[in-house]
């Protein structure tokens, strides 16, 4: 399977920096998004070493071939270690104390049979198939709890006070932290998403359908996707990455 990518990062129009950071590397099948939080740009160390140690760790099991039940594994177990990396540094950095960062990974399986996504927080990952978006990832956050719950519909969970309230990071959940894994059966033309909150907390599902299957390029969707989130106020960092399985 033929990858291509198309990404874009955005620090909005209200936070001073930008503490997202993604990697797009159609040519290995890896694909991710993290967002740091934590004060003095400590947020942009913690999603930098997530996607450094995860994006290496990941290519080395690639190159070893690995696949199916070891890939997942291997991918759990670069995840942890990015974790591991983020609570040292903030041990040794003062001012680096209590940084944390979300982690989605999408990684193309040799088999060329299916993606593995696995996710830690609030970033999101989409699949766009046949015209309809589906939401892979489920938030780890207090809103979608009660979501799940049937305490708040989806709608009252965007505008909620706490809807920003995440309950797993990493550098700052439990040990040993908890990844989700998903295997995603992959068809050729199959379009992935991944995406920061910064998008996802004023654009809903189907704004973002809209503007992915509109007539134009897929740079130009990654730009409208950006562009329409800071026409909301920009409130947050906007990261999106479209990874396209050629047809
Ligand atoms: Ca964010």
């Amino acid at each position: 399977m033929h990858w291509t990518a198309s990404a874009m990062s955005d620090r909005g129009r209200v936070r001073p920096g930008n503490e997202d950071a993604f990697r797009a590397r159609p040519d290995l099948g890896i694909f991710l998004v993290a967002d740091g939080m934590g004060g003095h740009a400590a947020g942009e160390v913690a999603s930098t070493v997530a996607a450094d140690v995860v994006e290496q760790g990941v290519e080395t099991a690639l190159a070893a071939h690995q696949d199916g039940p070891a890939l997942d594994a291997a991918i759990v177990d670069v995840i942890r270690e990015a974790d591991r990396a983020i609570r040292t540094r903030a041990s040794r950095e003062v001012d680096k104390a209590g940084m944390g960062t979300t982690l989605t990974v999408a990684v193309a399986a040799p088999s060329g049979e299916h993606v593995v996504v696995a996710h830690v927080g609030d970033s999101r990952a989409y699949r766009l198939r046949d015209g309809t978006l589906h939401r892979i990832t489920t938030d780890h956050t207090w809103v979608q709890e009660q979501i799940g719950r049937g305490l708040l519909t989806p709608e009252q969970a965007r505008s909620h006070p706490s809807a920003s309230v995440i309950t797993r990071a990493l550098g700052v959940g439990g040990t040993p932290l908890q990844v989700d894994l998903h295997r995603e059966p992959l068809r050729r033309g199959d379009v992935f998403l991944l995406c920061s909150d910064g998008l996802t907390t004023v654009l809903d599902d189907d704004e973002i359908l809209a503007i992915l299957t509109a007539d134009t390029t897929w740079d130009t969707a990654a730009e409208r996707l950006v562009e329409a989130a800071n026409s909301r106020g920009g409130p947050d960092n906007i990261t999106v990455v479209v990874a396209r399985a050629k047809a």
